[in-house]
C-alpha cells in the first residue's frame, strides 16, 4: 500500500515539544503573531531569532517517542510505501529513523537567506547573524514557515495524496489549512482515510476510522495491525 501519514503538533507534544496550542494560544509567553509572521520578523528581528533559537536549542532535551519510532518502523519494514508530511518543524521524525519526510512548514535545523535563497542546514544561533554559507551575506532567516506563507512541496503532497491506498492524520486538530484538506482530497481520489488523535478533531468525521487516545498508545497499535498486502 501507499501511505501517506501526516503528522501535527499533537504527536510532538508527548515528547515534551511545546506548541502554540498550549494554555490560551501563547508560546512560552509568545503571541504568534509576535513571532509567526513575516511582519514580526521584519518589525523585530531580534526577538524572532531568539525564538527559534531558544526552540532549536530545546530539541536536545527531548527524544522521538513510541509514535514516531512506529512509523519509523512501518516505513524499514517495507511492506508499505510510507510518506510522512508533517507539520512540525522538529527533526523527531528523522532522529527515530524515518527517511522521507516532507517538513511542508519548515526546519528548525535549517536556515534560509534571504539574498540567494538558499536552504542550509545550520544549527547555529542566527541570532548572531551567521554568513550565509551559500553567498556570504549576512542575510538568514528561521527556515519556517509562517502565517500568510505558503508552505512547502505542496506539489509533491497532492501528487501524493492522488496515489494514496491509505491517508492517516496522526495528532493534528484539522483546524489548519491547507493540511486540513488532506483528508477530503485522499478520500475524494480513493484513499482509505484513518484519524488517530488524543480526542475527535474538528474534521473527524471526514475519516473512515478513528481511534482516539495519546499518540504513543494509538500509533503503535494501529501500525502493528497494519497488515500486508497480497
Ligand atoms: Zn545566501
Amino acid at each position: 500500500m501507499r501511505v501517506v501519514v501526516l503528522t501535527g503538533a499533537g504527536i510532538s507534544a508527548e515528547s515534551g515539544v511545546p506548541t502554540f496550542r498550549d494554555a490560551d494560544g501563547l508560546w512560552e509567553g509568545h503571541r504568534v503573531e509576535d513571532v509567526a509572521t513575516p511582519e514580526a520578523f521584519e518589525r523585530d528581528p531580534d526577538t524572532v531569532h531568539r525564538f527559534y533559537d531558544a526552540r532549536r536549542a530545546h530539541l536536545s532535551t527531548v527524544e522521538p517517542n513510541a509514535a514516531h519510532r512506529a512509523l519509523a518502523g512501518l516505513e524499514r519494514d517495507g511492506r508499505h510505501r510510507l510518506l510522512v508530511v508533517t507539520q512540525n518543524v522538529d527533526d523527531l521524525h528523522e532522529r527515530a529513523g524515518s527517511r522521507d519526510v516532507v517538513h511542508m512548514h519548515g526546519e528548525l535545523l535549517s536556515a534560509r537567506c534571504l539574498a540567494c535563497d538558499g536552504r542550509f542546514r545550520s544549527d547555529a544561533p542566527l541570532v548572531d547573524r551567521p554568513r550565509c554559507p551559500g553567498c556570504g551575506e549576512r542575510a538568514l532567516r528561521p527556515d519556517i514557515v509562517w502565517f500568510g506563507e505558503l508552505p512547502y512541496e505542496l506539489d509533491r503532497i497532492q501528487s501524493a495524496l492522488e496515489r494514496a491506498d491509505l491517508f492517516v492524520s496522526i495528532g493534528t486538530s484539522g483546524a489548519v489549512y491547507p493540511a486540513a484538506g488532506f483528508v477530503s482530497a485522499a478520500r475524494a481520489y480513493g484513499a482509505r482515510t484513518v484519524e488517530l488523535n488524543l480526542e475527535p478533531s474538528h474534521g473527524t468525521d471526514l475519516f473512515h476510522d478513528a481511534r482516539h487516545g495519546p499518540a504513543g498508545t494509538v500509533v503503535p497499535s494501529w501500525a502493528a495491525g497494519l497488515t500486508p498486502t497480497g
